[in-house]
């Protein structure tokens, strides 16, 4: 089987994407490869594929156990034999494991580093053929990096050790230069193949706010976006009680988490927080690493991370799935100290480094949290600050709180009467999508079904971005010359107001970010013309998008039937099917085997196993009619 047809056959996927198939065609001809990439760009794929392909085992070095269960979780769905030895089984159960590794049952192995050096693990090492070594998170390797592990340095001597050198290929989401030189020197990577691919993750925005009372902007925020799940981070223990509490009270549903919990508790919690029971976690920085829960919409900080490595690592947990997401982090000059005392009692932990390493390492830890700081205070543009500081050169990106922020006022009345006008022709019968969609002339199945070409102001603001139009409405409802009914379909109604800026006795005024290249991949709902492979991180694919009502009515029905499967099987719904196989599926209708392995991320696995099912929902739900389309 070539590496196309095992894309297909195992992860239902029809083309890889950007640097995958650099690296496993590395891989596959015998070279060591490094691959740099952010958060969400298919890091898992790149050694997956090529295990698959190899005559023996691959072993995958991964830091954390939860990281470890979900992988083996998902591969074991899709139909790849894997397993995972670490300290949460019992002697036993590793003792079994191997020997049925040892057997050659499992493609897929994957192990914590301390494991490496244990008699038995070496043991059976030595006994079977060993393809690969897979280091995930291998930024961990470095003491440069932010969560340096010393037990990765025991790869290095397990590998010498064994009988033949296997390929090794190693992954990270963040390597500034230092990192990237430890990860190839340490490692020993022998004339890699490296990729490096842009750090930019355009469907986030960036925002910092400092809001007089952090908790009033809180509560604010996550009740203004309820029903969406979101991650809030605080910088202390004592901080993560009280912001859950604060949440709690007003009945938002937040799970918290820290390492001060049991274990039994914080598992618990995190299972709510994955099976969006509770969809709000609000955690220490101990919560995250090995989440892969992929409709994360906002990260927001409560307190200033330590460093850019961090904050980077923790706000890049939202939006895995390319749709846009938010993070916020909340600025207090309070922070600074606070973050200040963490360094200070960290460094009593450290008892594996000289008096002259500690210096080092505090020296190092200062730096990172001026850099922090002024990211914090910036003017400039925060996307252009990240991408800077991990090496990499970018515009302003008119998606970030300092872009929207800086620039001057401009006249917009005219522009204003656009959308008094639109409200006005449309009945006030619609909300802020459609309106902002009409006059920006776009073409959504849901505008199409509503038919708003028909109106004269449709296309009026073709000229803006849709934040744009939206930053102008809110204006208006802000001044008071529009208002939104207070039901949940908050649709735009013209105040008294509204007749004042009509006749040009009004002015609208609006502080507007500047024009750019970037600015055209700004978060929005108004690009997409089907489901995107997620190959192009800034492109639309929200459902909404693409199905028109009928189509997320089917939607929901299949939502639905994927929560019953989850729940049998006790796995979180996206081990099952990700939301962009379902909105696939709505817009391709599948009746019969052929039809639904062509739906994305639809393997032969998966389809033995859930195939059949999701047919004949679908059959009932359409009445086994094809004719009628659920989308554009
Ligand atoms: P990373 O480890 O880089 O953060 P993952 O390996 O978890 O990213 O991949 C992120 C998501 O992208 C997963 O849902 C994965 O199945 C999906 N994915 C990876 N490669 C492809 C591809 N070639 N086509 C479509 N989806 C892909």
């Amino acid at each position: 089987m070539d590496k196309f047809a095992v894309l297909k056959k195992y992860f239902g996927y029809d083309a890889f994407r950007e640097g995958q198939e650099l690296l496993i065609d590395g891989i596959l001809s015998g070279r060591d490869v490094l691959g740099i990439m952010p958060t969400g760009a298919g890091k898992s794929i790149c050694y997956q594929v090529p295990a698959l392909m190899l005559p023996g085992i691959t072993l995958v070095i991964s830091p954390l156990i939860s990281l470890m269960k979900d992988q083996v979780q998902s591969l074991n769905h899709a139909g790849i034999h894997a397993a995972f030895i670490n300290s949460s089984l019992t002697e036993n159960q590793i003792a079994k494991a191997l020997q049925y590794a040892a057997e050659g049952r499992y493609k897929i192995i994957y192990v914590a580093p301390e494991r490496l050096e244990t008699a038995s693990f070496m043991w059976f090492a030595q006994k079977v053929e060993i393809s690969m070594v897979a280091v995930d998170e291998a930024h961990c390797i470095s003491q440069w990096g932010q969560d340096f592990r010393p037990s990765y340095l025991k790869i290095v001597r397990f590998v010498g050790q064994l009988s033949a050198r296997p390929v090794l290929s190693a992954f990270t989401a963040t390597a500034t230069g230092a990192v990237k030189e430890d990860i190839i020197c340490v490692l020993g990577l022998k004339d890699p193949e490296i990729l490096i691919t842009g750090f930019d993750r355009k469907n986030l925005y960036f925002g910092v706010e400092t809001p007089k009372r952090k908790n009033t902007f809180l509560l604010d925020y996550v009740a203004g976006h309820s029903g969406e799940s979101g991650i809030i981070y605080c910088a202390t223990r004592k901080n993560v009680e009280q912001v859950h509490e604060l949440l709690c009270r007003m009945d938002l549903p937040a799970a918290r988490y820290h390492a001060g919990l049991s274990a039994e508790e914080r598992k618990c919690n995190q299972d709510d927080f994955i099976y969006d029971v509770k969809p709000v976690m609000v955690a220490t920085n101990a919560f995250g690493m090995g989440i892969d829960k992929s409709n994360v919409r906002y990260v927001i900080h409560y307190n200033m991370p330590q460093s850019m490595e961090n904050y980077y690592q923790e706000a890049g947990r939202a939006g895995r799935d390319g749709e846009p997401s938010e993070c916020i982090l909340l600025y207090s000059p309070q922070d600074v100290m606070v973050n200040r005392f963490l360094i200070e009692n960290k460094e009593q932990k450290e008892e594996n480094f000289g008096e002259e390493e500690l210096q080092a390492i505090r020296e190092r830890d200062e730096e990172r949290l001026r850099v922090m700081n002024f990211y914090c205070t910036t003017t400039d543009c925060l996307r252009n600050y990240i991408l800077r500081y991990f090496g990499e050169k970018g515009g302003d990106c008119g998606n970030c709180s300092n872009c929207n922020k800086e620039y001057k006022e401009e006249d917009m009345s005219e522009e204003a009467l656009q959308v008094i006008q639109c409200i006005r022709e449309q009945g006030g019968r619609y909300g802020i999508n459609v309106v902002t969609g009409t006059l920006m002339g776009a073409d959504t199945a849901k505008l199409r079904e509503y038919n708003v070409s028909r109106f004269a102001s449709y296309g009026g603001l073709r000229k803006l971005q849709e934040t744009e139009i939206k930053k102008l409405i809110q204006k208006l409802l802000q001044d008071g010359v529009l208002h939104q009914t207070a039901d949940k379909y908050a649709l735009l109604k013209l105040a008294p107001l509204a007749a004042e800026v009509a006749d040009g006795r009004r002015k609208v005024m609006l502080k507007l970010p500047p024009k750019s290249e970037t600015s055209a991949a700004r978060g929005g709902s108004f690009g997409a013309s089907g489901v995107t492979d997620g190959s192009s991180k800034g492109k639309r694919s929200r459902k909404s998008d693409v199905l028109n009502s009928k189509g997320l009515e089917c939607f929901e029905v299949l939502r639905t039937l994927r929560t019953e499967i989850a729940k049998e099987e006790s796995v979180p719904p996206y081990i099952v099917f990700s939301d962009k196989s379902l909105v696939d599926m709505c817009v391709k209708l599948p009746f019969n085997k052929a039809e639904m392995l062509r739906v994305t991320g639809v393997g032969e696995h998966k389809y033995e196993k859930y195939g059949e099912r999701f047919i004949s929902r679908i059959k009932e739900f359409t009445g086994g009619a094809k004719g009628k389309y659920y989308f554009g």
